[in-house]
């Protein structure tokens, strides 16, 4: 059977891989090519292929299947029905759609980025953003960098470098993907100074451990975990008066940073990054795609004189961001300057404050679009649930929905989330006590009709 696999040269005279050459260029047949017969060949050792699948016929539909797998993009869309908002292994935050015209505009087309209009002459690439967020935050200076990691990482680097950081044992957090405050901090060459246990930290720890050689005092979010129990932590405001009476300057490292207070919302009171500067705080980093629904970036806000030595740091030009992460980031600034007009236009913002009863009926009419649309064979149907924030953001927090249901004949739950995730468009739900399930907090009403056709498709 080995010796009857043809050569790729045959193949490539065979009319459907011919027809291939007026879609893809040549290289990228020739390539499907082999792939597809070095395939054949380690299948047929293994024992694994039969005299069929070395048939023309076979062959040919395994290299279109080769070609489309090449042209599909490894970055695409996909719809979230999982109902975790800040979702991070599918991207966070997704970006206000009214910023999708500046979006363009600056990645097809020439822009201001380090043009100045009055004078002609070169101008500065944050000078837009930075405005925005002193004016939203109370800060005298902001810095941008591509994400809160690189921000933390850019202080330390700026203002601690071979000089003292005091944390308390209970926020050295890692968040995930690596970022941990124990190595950011050797990577940047400052040196952890640990305070308190786990559990309990207080004033008194941070006051003994401040001396000569200590640069900065930092306080990092507990993101994506709690310590519950027999706990205490120090305020921002109490580190303020230690580091006034010392002359240290005090960090925050927010995490996924609120501009909103979302307890108006019926949401867990969150500081806001305005809070932490009003309570003194001389420096504040927080990340661009969590709550505050923006691109992946990562904000400094504070005291000119903690950011003047980071914009004069060789490190900033190797973290800054880009032309269209500048845009995306000033246009959802803009927005919060009317903070209903961010609820409404933000999208994790809005998915996070809808009210249940909208959920509801949402759910319910979506159960019923799908129902009219779809076979017998598939049933649905809705019932409360939970949704998640994701993103190491309220990590505790359920907030209640009401979910979709979704079987097919025949098909398990773990069948079904495989067949939807695998589809030409992938929709993403969760399995919980057997059943697959899409929660509409996530979706949105045009997805309707997508995943209606993706069921369709399994259906037949
Ligand atoms: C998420 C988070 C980070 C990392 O932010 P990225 O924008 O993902 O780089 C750092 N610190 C805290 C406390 C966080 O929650």
């Amino acid at each position: 059977m080995l010796k009857n696999i043809p050569k790729v040269d045959k193949v490539l005279e065979w009319p459907e891989v011919r027809s291939f050459l007026e879609e893809y260029p040549r290289p990228v047949v020739i390539t499907a090519v082999r792939d597809t017969l070095d395939l054949l060949r380690a299948a047929l050792l293994r024992g694994e292929a039969t005299a069929e699948s070395l048939e023309e016929k076979a062959v040919a539909g395994r290299i279109r299947g080769a070609l489309t797998r090449t042209t599909t993009p490894g970055l695409r869309r996909v719809i979230n029905g999982t109902g975790v908002i800040l979702h991070t292994n599918l991207g966070r935050a997704p970006i206000s759609a009214s910023l999708r015209d500046s979006m363009l505009d600056a990645a097809f087309g020439y822009s201001t980025l380090e043009f100045d209009l009055e004078t002609g002459a070169r101008g500065s690439r944050a000078a837009h953003v930075e405005k925005l967020l002193c004016s939203l935050t109370g800060a005298e200076a902001a810095v941008v960098v591509n994400n809160n990691a690189a921000a933390v990482l850019l202080a330390l680097s700026a203002l601690a470098r071979g000089k003292e950081v005091v944390v308390s044992r209970g926020e050295l957090v890692e968040i995930g993907g690596s970022f941990r405050i124990p190595e950011v901090m050797e990577q940047s060459g400052a040196i952890l100074r640990e305070v308190g246990a786990t559990n309990r930290t207080h004033v008194r720890d941070y006051r003994s451990a401040v001396r000569d050689e200590t640069a900065l005092l930092l306080k990092v979010h507990t993101s994506n975990f709690a310590v519950v129990g027999f706990t205490s932590e120090v305020s921002t405001g109490e580190l303020v008066t230690i580091g006034r009476e010392t002359s240290v300057p005090v960090m925050v490292d927010a995490g996924s940073g609120t501009l909103v207070n979302l307890s108006a919302y019926g949401l867990p009171g969150e500081t806001t990054v305005q809070e932490y500067l009003a309570a003194g705080a001389d420096l504040v980093t927080f990340s661009g795609d969590k709550l505050l629904g923006g691109p992946q970036a990562g904000i400094l806000v504070g005291k000119r004189s903690c950011l003047e030595p980071m914009k004069k740091h060789p490190l900033l030009r190797a973290l800054r961001v880009d032309k269209v992460t500048l845009a995306a980031l000033e246009g959802t600034l803009r927005l919060y300057r009317d903070e209903r007009q961010a609820l409404e236009q933000i999208p994790s913002l809005r998915m996070l404050t809808v009210s249940g009863e909208e959920l509801a009926s949402r759910a319910k009419a979506a159960a019923r679009r799908m129902r009219r649309a779809l076979p017998a064979t598939i049933s649905l149907k809705t019932l409360p649930g939970f949704s998640q924030v994701g993103g190491g953001t309220f990590p505790l927090l359920e907030i209640p929905t009401s979910l979709i249901s979704v079987s097919v004949a025949g098909l398990s739950a773990q069948q079904l989330e495989q067949k939807l995730r695998t589809s030409p468009l992938p929709v993403i739900g969760r399995i919980s006590q057997g059943e697959f399930l899409l929660d509409p907090r996530t979706l949105s009403d045009r997805e309707i009709p997508e995943i209606i056709a993706a069921l369709q498709a399994i259906a037949a």
